[in-house]
């Protein structure tokens, strides 16, 4: 026998719905790419999200069509977010900090028929347009402006598109739940990169989910400020969380510096954020010289890379900001797993929660995560035996865009390519990706320990651990720094630092003192270059 309840579709369309009916006069406030701040609200951004999506229908987009996206957060990367997704077809948005030749072959493996990008990006759109296939239409999301049209004549204008748009459109209705939504590919630090596509349905569940207190704990009550950038695994899916629960939004734009970001923080009211640990780096740091705090902001999400515990305690003790680690991927929508303590935790002394907080977290309900053997045995979750991260939930990929790569699944879940260790409550501490951990003697060392470690060092601003290989042991872990600005750094005293906090074996050979760490394209270090370069520094060193 079925429930005899209504059967209403999970729609993306439905979110903005929402918003604009109960939450119309909501703020979200944008800064220009040319610098100045728009003011608009969700029943704007549902109108003209509306507009948006029925001008693509009269240009011909149909069904799952791709439209590609190379831009910043702001208020017309979430009118396309709703448009696109809202008019049936796909939201494919590109990371404009790729290489040239890698941006090229994303458009083309998704087969964008349309490219909407902010002006900051125009000499790059110029510059690839010619090796793009199946692009037809080139849109700069601003207003007409001569004279550029002028210089591009293939360039379209943003709101010359949504003046075509229909005002008495309505959303189709015949999207079902099921139907793809958006694109998003992988960082592919190795080899191509790889789409992964969402439905509305994994996305309005992944959304649901995620503003949950447990998760990132959105609500009507806040103003909340993406600094994660929309070209990354979708914001982290905030851009639809934060509409859903009616939450004010504050879309920075291009300026993710720690000035920039303090003073819209703090003119806005923001109460909660979200971004990769190098941004709230830049943030500490621009605080600590200025002297200026953050008396509204009570709590920011930080993850995409392992969140040192010094960010954390300087964050809570500095500028009572609560750290949320959390722990994604882009196959995972991206969320995986958020830490929050549980009721029976404020039982434990003050060390103890501080432990528990330095982990990744524990996964929402929609999450199941194991650990493995490398022959896809699980292995006990009882904190201490590590093994393969594996996970399923109804917001995993189950393959990726056109296949790509095969079936990716092992026994039905999906291997995350991290290494961790589980325990009987779900926090789960990611030790290291399996292709950076560094075997020693046949015994695994934790590259992600031995950087939390290194960057709590007061002289240190940034630091990276690699394996390099050693003529006894195999590999050894060799310590790559960035001295923060007026220090230097000497070796020994940086090594002896590490004296009682590890065990001796894991206390890295050596130090390097570079002026700069490479990273990749979503601001993680690229360990790949490093190891490039430093791998064999220990043999030479012997
Ligand atoms: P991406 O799909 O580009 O977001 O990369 C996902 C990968 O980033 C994961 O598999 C992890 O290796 C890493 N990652 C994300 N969040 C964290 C975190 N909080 N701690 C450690 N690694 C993380």
């Amino acid at each position: 026998m079925h429930g005899l309840m209504m059967e209403r579709q999970l729609l993306i369309s439905g979110i903005v719905d929402h918003a604009a009916l109960y939450h119309g006069d909501t703020e979200i406030v944008s800064v220009n790419t040319g610098g100045g701040e728009h003011r608009t609200n969700y029943a704007e951004l549902r109108r003209r999200a509306l507009l948006l999506g029925s001008a693509l229908q009269n240009r011909g987009m149909s069904r799952s069509d791709r439209i590609g996206t190379l831009a910043w957060n702001n208020y017309r990367h979430l009118e396309l977010y709703y448009g696109v997704s809202g008019a049936g077809l796909v939201c494919h948005t590109v990371n404009p900090r790729l290489f040239a030749e890698q941006l090229v072959y994303i458009i083309n493996h998704g087969e964008d028929r349309m490219l909407f990008f902010d002006r900051t990006f125009l000499p790059l759109v110029a510059g690839i347009r010619d090796a793009l296939q199946t692009v037809a239409s080139f849109v700069m999301m601003e207003a007409r402006d001569e004279a550029v049209r002028d210089e591009y004549p293939w360039v379209e204008f943003y709101e010359d598109l949504i003046a075509e748009g229909d005002s008495g459109w309505s959303w189709p209705d015949d999207v079902d739940e099921r139907d793809a939504s958006s694109l998003c590919y992988t960082s592919g630090t190795t080899g191509n990169p790889k789409g992964v596509l969402y439905s509305h349905r994994s996305t309005l569940l992944h959304a649901m989910m995620s503003a949950t207190p447990d998760v990132m704990n959105f609500s009507a009550r806040d103003c909340f400020l993406p600094v994660v950038p929309m070209f990354h695994v979708n914001a982290w899916g905030s851009p639809y969380a934060a509409p859903l629960v009616g939450a004010k939004m504050v879309m920075p734009g291009p300026g993710l510096d720690g000035a920039s970001l303090t003073r819209l923080f703090n003119q806005e009211k923001v109460t909660i954020s979200a971004g990769v640990p190098t941004i709230w780096a830049g943030l500490l740091q621009h605080l600590e010289t200025s002297g200026e705090k953050l008396p509204y902001l009570e709590r920011t999400i930080v993850g995409g890379s392992a969140c040192p515990p010094a960010m954390i305690e300087r964050f809570r003790d500095e500028y009572d900001v609560e750290v949320l680690h959390a722990w994604g991927m882009t196959e995972l929508s991206p969320l995986g797993s958020v830490n929050n303590l549980k009721n029976k935790h404020f039982e434990l002394s003050e060390a103890g929660q501080k432990k528990l907080r330095e982990s990744q977290g524990r996964p929402p309900f929609g999450i199941e995560l194991g650990v493995f053997d490398d022959d896809d045995n699980q292995l006990p979750s009882d904190g201490e035996t590590q093994g393969n991260l594996y996970c399923r939930g109804p917001w995993v990929l189950s393959s990726y865009f056109s296949n790509e790569g095969g079936d990716p699944l092992r026994k039905g879940w999906f291997p995350t390519g991290d290494v961790a260790t589980l325990d009987g409550d779900g926090f789960m501490t990611i030790r290291d990706r399996s292709k950076d951990i560094i075997k020693s003697g046949g015994e695994w060392i934790s590259t992600v320990d031995l950087e939390n470690l290194a960057v709590a060092h007061p002289d240190v601003a940034e630091a990276a651990v690699i394996a390099a290989k050693h003529e006894k042991w195999d590999e050894r872990p060799l310590l790559i720094v960035v001295p923060k600005q007026g220090r230097t750094i000497d070796e020994q005293a940086l090594l002896g630092f590490y004296k009682h906090k590890v065990a001796k074996w894991w206390i890295p050979d050596a130090v390097m003192i570079v002026e700069e760490i490479p990273k990749g394209a979503t601001g993680k270090i690229l360990k790949t270059a490093l190891r490039e370069k430093f791998s064999d520094a220990l043999l030479t060193a012997n």
